[in-house]
């Protein structure tokens, strides 16, 4: 593994200390950071206003992205690009660049595998191995906003819905937000970023405290503590009425509006009555919940909820005035769900 430094893991201050470290002048910093996080350069050499001979002592000290592209697939419509890419210590990760409705969203990892181990999800099965830097996670954004770049396009919303539990590895998660937020770069709008987590209250607590009105979805799952003990073991941890009162707490602070995702499946927790408790739970909450029936994964029995059945429960929830969508399997075809890209290829080569 590469021992130069990975430039995307420096905040600017940082930059700025180690530039002036190498006996640099001040302005330097923000000429790098520029050329980092506006015009995307892939390498130093394209650096043009700095020297030849500086160009060439910090590709000896550093890197611009820790990331080496290992397998690309794209959904039929060609909306969905899903990509299976190399750290530098040969981990994988996957992340996701969606197309729609004039958008584009790009779906980060957080970490690589998972410690919670939700059942239903490929990433959960496959164990944690560690947790991403900042900079890994930042130059997952880029890696994207430079193939945007050559169509003219750019990247205009991030979630952190990849592998990974983003607030088991919080300290890293905001540095990459706050990195790519900067006003001096990239200046992604805090309200373009959705941060997804099981559940992780202390983390949630903390992030209301940040003052950045970044977007919070919760994978809920189950609207009572007996049956999401199962689906999301950490309830056992954090059981609902701390999650739910912390999720209360983030609304009033940010005036955001939350998200929970609630995968259905068949028999397990889509039956009338559970919609009629989850309307009970969320009622009065500035909240938005998305059905999404479960994605297959191998080695796992879960089946997708049945449509008729979506439409009931979609029914129960619009009685408890709870605003409501479900996301259709986008990019079921290029196995866009959580960590199944990475799944197969480690069943192959393993
Ligand atoms: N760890 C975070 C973020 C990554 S998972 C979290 O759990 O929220 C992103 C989303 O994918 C979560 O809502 C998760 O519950 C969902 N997910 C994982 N596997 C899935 C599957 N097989 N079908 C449908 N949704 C799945
Ligand atoms: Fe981890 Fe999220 Fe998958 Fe659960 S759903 S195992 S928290 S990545």
């Amino acid at each position: 593994m590469s021992d130069r430094l990975l430039l995307t893991d420096l905040s600017f201050e940082e930059l700025q200390s180690w530039l002036d470290r190498l006996g640099e002048p001040p302005f330097r910093a923000q000429q790098v950071f520029s050329w980092i996080y506006s015009a995307l350069v892939p390498e130093f050499g394209a650096m043009t206003n700095l020297s030849v001979s500086l160009r060439h002592r910090l590709s000896e000290a550093a890197v611009l992205s820790s990331l080496s592209p290992l397998e690309q697939v794209t959904s039929a419509d060609g909306l969905t690009t899903k990509e299976l890419l190399q750290l530098r210590d040969d981990e994988t990760i996957e992340s996701v660049l969606m197309r729609y409705e004039g958008r584009q969203t790009t779906c980060l990892s957080s970490q690589v595998g998972c410690a919670v181990g939700c059942p239903f999800c490929a990433t959960g099965q496959s164990g944690f191995k560690r947790n991403l830097t900042s900079g890994e996670i930042v130059d997952q954004v880029l890696h994207f906003a430079r193939q945007l770049q050559e169509a003219g396009s750019t990247i205009t919303n991030v979630v952190l819905m990849g592998m990974g539990e983003p607030l088991a590895n919080y300290d890293a998660t905001w540095k990459a937000v706050r990195t790519l937020n900067n006003a001096r770069g990239f200046r992604l709008g805090a309200r373009r970023f959705t941060i997804s987590t099981v559940g992780i209250v202390p983390g949630i607590r903390k992030m209301a405290e940040e003052g950045l009105e970044v977007g919070l979805a919760v994978s809920l799952h189950a609207p009572n503590d007996a049956l999401r003990d199962q689906l999301v073991p950490v309830n056992r941890r954090y059981p609902l009425s701390e999650l739910i009162s912390a999720c209360r707490d983030y609304t009033s602070k940010t005036s955001r509006r939350l998200t929970f995702e609630y995968a259905l499946i068949q028999g397990v927790n889509d039956g009338l009555q559970l919609a009629h408790e989850l309307g009970t739970l969320l009622h009065g909450m500035l909240c938005h919940v998305n059905l999404i029936p479960v994605n297959r994964t191998p080695g796992c029995d879960y089946r997708p909820a049945s449509r008729d059945t979506i439409m009931a429960f979609r029914r129960e929830l619009n009685n408890y005035g709870i605003a409501n969508t479900v996301r259709l399997g986008r990019g079921v075809d290029i196995q866009a769900g959580c960590g199944q890209l990475r799944s197969r290829r480690l069943a192959q080569v393993g």
